[in-house]
């Protein structure tokens, strides 16, 4: 579904991504992990061309949409991006944060909007908030919010960047409910993440990141029972 070839991003003179080449197939997921500044949010804002690589390629459904013809704004509509910050619009109500885009869009008619939304609502235990607003919700709920409203445009995947970081302890296992709810019904999903033991659990392929390249990667069980990279043993030993 998404190639990375040889990607690289400099802020100025300060390389953040060094060559990164992978492929995400569907259906899979995959969980970043890594110490602080190695470039997990550069990459998956690269993804989504929140940031604009400075070297490589990076192919979406065999498209390579760093090409001037492909239209960004196309493009980020089939990925869905969920922030550590939920960042939800505090002037317009749950319903109205979830429906704004696909309405704006064309993409459905209100009334397909809203009966998709209700329906993701539920699914995500917030079916008796549909018309509160943010500064209503806790931190857990508005995040559930905010994967709602990716969810509400039908993406082809969901890239998650620390999205639980933020939250009081008690609102992660919620969260991290949903993700896994959606990750394993077959949603594309790459996740940014500190909770090892989602990523041990949930993640088809774990990418271990350091210095701005992917030095470790597989299943969860290699990367965290088996790896021999000194980088990520020594990172591992801090987190577990
Ligand atoms: P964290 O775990 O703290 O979120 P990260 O792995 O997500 O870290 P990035 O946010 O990708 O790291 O940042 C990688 C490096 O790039 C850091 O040194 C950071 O200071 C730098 N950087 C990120 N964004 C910018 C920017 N817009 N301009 C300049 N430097 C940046
Ligand atoms: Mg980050």
């Amino acid at each position: 579904l998404i190639q990375l070839v040889d990607l690289h991003k400099y802020f100025g003179d300060l390389e953040v991504l060094k060559g990164i080449n992978e492929t995400i197939k569907e259906k899979e997921v995959i969980s970043i992990i890594g110490p602080s500044g190695c470039g997990k949010s550069t990459l998956l804002r690269c993804m989504n061309l929140l940031e604009t690589p400075t070297q490589g390629q990076v192919l979406f459904e065999g498209v390579n949409i760093l090409d001037k013809k492909v239209d960004p704004t196309l493009h980020r509509r089939k990925m869905g991006m969920v922030f550590q910050h939920f960042n939800v619009f505090p002037h317009l109500n749950v319903m109205e944060n979830i429906t704004l885009a696909p309405i704006l869009n064309k993409i459905m008619t209100k009334a397909e909007a809203e009966e998709k939304a209700k329906g993701l609502l539920d699914r995500v235990g917030l079916g008796d908030k549909v018309y509160e607003y943010p500064r209503k919700l806790s931190g857990g709920q508005k995040q559930r919010l905010a994967i709602v409203r990716a969810m509400a445009m039908d993406p082809k995947v969901l890239l998650f960047d620390e999205p639980t970081s933020a939250l009081d302890p008690e609102m992660v296992k919620g969260v991290l409910e949903v993700i896994k709810s959606l990750a394993i019904t077959g949603m594309t999903t790459v996740i940014v993440t500190h909770e090892m033991g989602f990523a041990r659990e949930v993640s088809d392929r774990v990418w271990f990141m350091y210095d701005g390249v992917i030095a470790e990667k597989g299943t969860p069980d290699a990367v965290f029972n088996h790896t021999q990279n000194p980088r990520a043993i020594e990172f591992l030993s801090q987190v577990l």
